[in-house]
């Protein structure tokens, strides 16, 4: 393919015939059905439905578990080959630890649907639902987690490891125990170091206890894990701010895969950390280690970060997008695809990272409809121009074999509400109808080399 310049373009073919394409969901954020055939209460179901809570909830969100044969088709016709989705543990084991038919016969179905349509299924154990009645003994704060986590892997490799190849133990661990049991602004809404360091450390050892299980149950499969992370700037060029961006990027971009990669804790740089010792028992340093297939990295935004004497532990305070004048996203979140491209470096130089997937990447957008249209073109500017980063980093042999959107369909952006929009595909949350947006149209035809990047 050729620009009207005659100059050469870049398309799907420069990144080779074995790079990946894809696009990812989770299943609390579009499956719905949230008391179906059995299901249990997640701590999102909970977290979402609770008296008095402003924000909406999951209990149908897509409907994608009553819609998923249609919405492959529609996958199918964006020529996506690849599909990221989540498993919800509650609908596949109940309290007791015996499982629920109904809900392994959705996931069956689902994989063989996907299957059935030439779509390679690609599957993360863990994005954020864990069942309420493991919340009710203490969650991921009690290290009878790593136990009941590891019975649930064994399930699942036993169940789908004939038909799934490509499996992800957890969905970003920063953000679920950050999010969820530091700030408590996410399920189940717990705070404080007391209960973060805790469920961070059991975090890890699932991390590398479900990777070990599926690779001893399914050999012939590929293993990874996700995380989220960010481009870490300093705000002013001053030492003070330099090492401020330090703390801050160990805390966004090498708490989780150090230790996988047998690195350990990186309590050298924040010293709060130590006190992580107080859960560690002997063998857990080795324990916390796994040689992951690749590594799924999941990237939206850069953070700029300064010195601040008040913020505990750290000193270092983001400065956000909006104070610094720079365009961003639905989410408030800086539009930085160069991003991207470090993070890929970064990851890359790990020397015990062997391959590298971006499992998430995309943007919220305002959606307008327009005569059953959307002209979603900042949205396709955006992926279009983080792929080339992706291009770049890949030119200059960074380690990255695939890319997936995130997301397939507009979906419950979890404490956001139905608002932030990240689809390559509309959904009416009313009607339940679908419309691909303009950037879903580029993806389609990038996919199938009618359409170029640059
Ligand atoms: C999560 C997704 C989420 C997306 C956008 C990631 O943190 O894995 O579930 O919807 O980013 O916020």
């Amino acid at each position: 393919m050729e620009h009207s310049t005659g100059e050469k373009a870049i398309t799907k073919s420069n990144f080779g015939n074995n790079f990946k394409w894809g696009v990812s969901v989770s299943a609390y954020q579009i499956e719905g059905a949230y008391d179906a055939d059995e299901k249990h209460l997640s701590i999102w179901d909970v977290f979402t439905n609770r008296k008095g809570y402003k924000g909406h909830n999951g209990n149908i969100a897509c409907d994608f578990y009553n819609n998923y044969r249609n919405d492959l088709l529609l996958l199918k016709s964006l020529n996506v080959p690849n599909f990221r989705f989540s498993l919800s543990w509650p609908r596949i084991f109940s309290t007791t630890g015996s499982y629920n038919t109904k809900g392994i016969d959705y996931y069956n179905r689902l994989i063989d649907c996907c299957l059935e349509y030439g779509i390679e299924p690609w599957v993360t154990l863990y994005h954020w639902d864990l069942p309420h009645y493991l919340e009710e003994k203490g969650g991921w704060t009690n290290r009878d987690i790593v136990g009941r986590f590891e019975a649930y892997t064994e399930f699942c490799a036993r169940l789908f490891g004939d038909r799934i190849k490509h499996w992800m133990v957890l969905n970003e661990p920063l953000v679920f125990t950050g999010a969820g049991y530091y700030m408590g602004v996410h399920a189940p809404g717990k705070r404080g170091l007391i209960n973060f360091l805790p469920a961070l450390h059991h975090a890890i050892l699932c991390q590398a206890q479900g990777g070990r299980i599926l690779k001893e149950i399914c050999p012939n499969v590929e293993v990874g894990t996700t995380f989220s992370c960010s481009h870490v700037e300093p705000y002013r060029d001053i030492e003070k701010d330099r090492l401020a961006a330090q703390k801050v990027d160990v805390l966004l971009n090498r708490l989780f895969i150090e230790p996988a990669l047998g690195l350990g804790y990186p309590f050298k740089e924040i010293k709060i950390l130590q006190r992580i010792e107080k859960y560690m028992k002997p063998g857990d340093e080795k324990l916390m280690a796994f040689d992951f297939d690749f590594i799924g990295i999941q990237n939206y935004t850069r953070e700029v970060v300064k010195y601040s004497l008040l913020t505990p532990y750290l000193h270092a305070s983001i400065v956000t997008a909006e104070k610094r004048k720079a365009p961003v996203t639905r989410m408030n979140w800086e539009v930085y695809p160069q991003s991207l491209y470090h993070i890929l470096k970064k990851y890359s130089a790990y020397e015990g990272v062997k391959k590298i997937y971006v499992t998430e990447n995309g943007a919220a957008f305002e959606d307008v409809l327009n005569n059953d249209r959307i002209h979603d073109h900042q949205r396709r500017d955006f992926i279009k121009d983080c792929i080339h980063e992706l291009y770049k980093a890949k030119n200059e042999n960074a380690k990255v074999e695939g890319y997936f959107v995130w997301s397939f369909l507009d979906n419950l952006e979890w404490s956001e509400g139905f608002h932030p929009r990240f689809g390559l595909v509309y959904v009416d949350f009313e009607t339940q109808s679908r419309i691909i947006k303009a950037s879903g149209e580029w993806y389609r035809d990038f996919l199938s080399d009618k359409a170029f990047l640059y």
